[in-house]
């Protein structure tokens, strides 16, 4: 359905390494900057055990699991706003896509080198959001700008436009991100319309070495308090063992592989997951004899939306859904159990469907 993360960090902090970690595509991962040139896009199949219990029931021909798009973006330094490196192709790539995974350096190795001298996350993070906040500025300075006259000779909707801009600007103007400004109610619709690149929902990650992956380490733990006030989730991850966990052909192999690693599980499901509920994705199940299925759609999606993510058909003639909650479903082992227990309902246009329902629609076309 096109929903898009993006990666976005300094040149070397290990950005590729997890995009292919992710995604088991083969970007090009190299020791010096701009190693990924133009935005990588891959899919990340989303980890489910739902969709595995749901399979066991019904047995089916395949099992489809649903999935997210995750986009490498080329590496930004300081003066991207201004154009400096790859900045403005790198800027534009951001505005298309609805959630930020911010991956910051947070190991040690003298092999690689580091595009500003050392270590240091909270500063790397400050460079990037520097230029994030410079464009976001600039773009709602040309909206202030453009209405400005029409405000003036008091023409009201055009005065609104601009002092909510106002506060935007001074909240940018203080360093601050558009996503933690507060508004008055009527001024969040032209937040969203402005499309501000720090009004995106964002999941840091801080890539650390092997050793720190449970307990975290001193970059780790000033980079914590110094994102404090965000109230964004902060994950840490080793991507160079994401990426050894990916190249491995099994699944066997790699639970060997993590197990051996003190891993409760690979750090990729728990990035895939904080993504899944920053989007505010859930999940519904199809489950038939050909395929058991799980698609992706976002929390108060109504029947029909949900039906149109499978085809614009079912969308277009919906009549109906059958739904099956998936507790149900899995406490009595089989639709027609769940029937004759009188827990299969049948729902209608404004049934908002909820995580894990398994459906069936109806429709006519
Ligand atoms: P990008 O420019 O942010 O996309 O960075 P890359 O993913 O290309 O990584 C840059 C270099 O750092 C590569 O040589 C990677 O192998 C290495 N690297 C990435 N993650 C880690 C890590 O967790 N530990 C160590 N030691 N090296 C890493």
């Amino acid at each position: 359905m096109g929903l898009q993360c993006g990666i976005v960090g300094l040149p070397n902090v290990g950005k590729s390494t997890l995009f292919n970690a992710l995604t088991s595509a083969k970007a090009l991962a190299a020791n010096y900057p701009f190693a990924t040139k133009e935005p990588n896009v891959g899919v990340i199949t989303v980890p489910d055990p739902r969709l595995d219990k749901l399979a066991e029931f019904v047995n089916p021909q395949r099992i489809l699991p649903t999935n997210v798009d995750i986009v490498d973006i080329a590496g930004l330094i300081k003066g991207a706003s201004k154009g400096e490196g790859l900045g403005n192709q790198f800027l534009g790539n951001i505005r298309e896509v609805d959630a930020i995974l911010h991956v910051v350096r947070c190991f040690d190795d003298d092999n690689i080198v580091h595009v500003d001298g050392n270590v240091d996350p909270v500063r790397d993070k400050e460079i990037i959001d520097t230029e994030l906040i410079f464009k976001d500025l600039e773009t709602v300075e040309k909206r202030v700008d453009k209405l400005r006259k029409a405000a003036k000779s008091g023409e009201k909707e055009a005065k609104r436009i601009v002092e909510i801009g106002k506060i935007i600007q001074e909240h940018l103007e203080n360093g601050k991100p558009a996503r933690s400004v507060s508004l008055p109610e009527d001024g969040y619709a032209l937040l969203k319309e402005m499309m501000l690149l720090t009004a995106k929902p964002i999941l840091y990650v801080c890539n650390v070495d092997m050793d720190s992956v449970e307990s975290g380490n001193e970059y780790t733990e000033r980079f914590k308090a110094a994102v404090a006030d965000e109230k964004a989730e902060v994950l840490l991850i080793s991507a160079a063992i994401e990426a050894d966990i990916a190249e491995l052909d099994t699944k066997e192999e790699r639970d060997e592989f993590i197990a051996e690693m003190g891993l409760p599980e690979p750090g990729v499901n728990r990035v895939i997951r904080s993504a899944y509920s920053l989007l505010k994705l859930i999940t519904y199940f199809t489950a038939g004899e050909k395929e058991v299925r799980a698609w992706t759609i976002i929390e108060g999606t109504k029947a029909p939306g949900a039906a149109g993510v499978i085809h614009t058909d079912f969308e277009k003639g919906f009549i109906r859904a059958e739904v099956i909650g998936y507790d149900d479903y899995v406490e009595y082992g089989s639709e027609q159990a769940v029937k004759e227990a009188g827990k299969l309902s049948v729902e209608g246009k404004e049934y908002v469907v909820n995580d894990g329902d398994v459906m069936h629609f109806r429709f006519n076309v």
